[in-house]
């Protein structure tokens, strides 16, 4: 079992019940966990940083990375081609 330090006093942290339900859609929703420090009486929220939810975070801000390069190409593929006259136009039949 790993305890998490206290970041007031550095002891050994133990996980604290939830007691209201906005602690219980905390501690649903991310990987937040209520501890309680024996030795001052400090009680917070913390993570396990060993958590495997940052690789996951990293991978999915490199595809919307990844995502949104090929949008901006895409957009610029096409303000090009929209900028670009037509062969034959009216532009192109102006000589005197
Ligand atoms: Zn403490």
């Amino acid at each position: 079992m790993s305890g998490m330090l206290c970041p007031q006093c550095g002891a050994r942290t133990h996980r604290s019940h939830t007691n209201s339900f906005s602690e219980r859609l905390i501690k649903a929703l991310t990987s937040y966990k209520i501890y309680r420090c024996r030795e001052c009486g400090w009680r917070g929220w913390l993570r396990n940083s060993k958590s495997p939810k940052r690789r996951h975070t990293v991978r999915t801000i490199i595809s919307l990375l990844v995502t949104l390069l090929i949008t901006t190409l895409l957009a610029l593929y096409l303000i090009e081609k929209l900028n670009t006259p037509a062969p034959g136009s009216d532009y192109q039949q102006q000589t005197p």
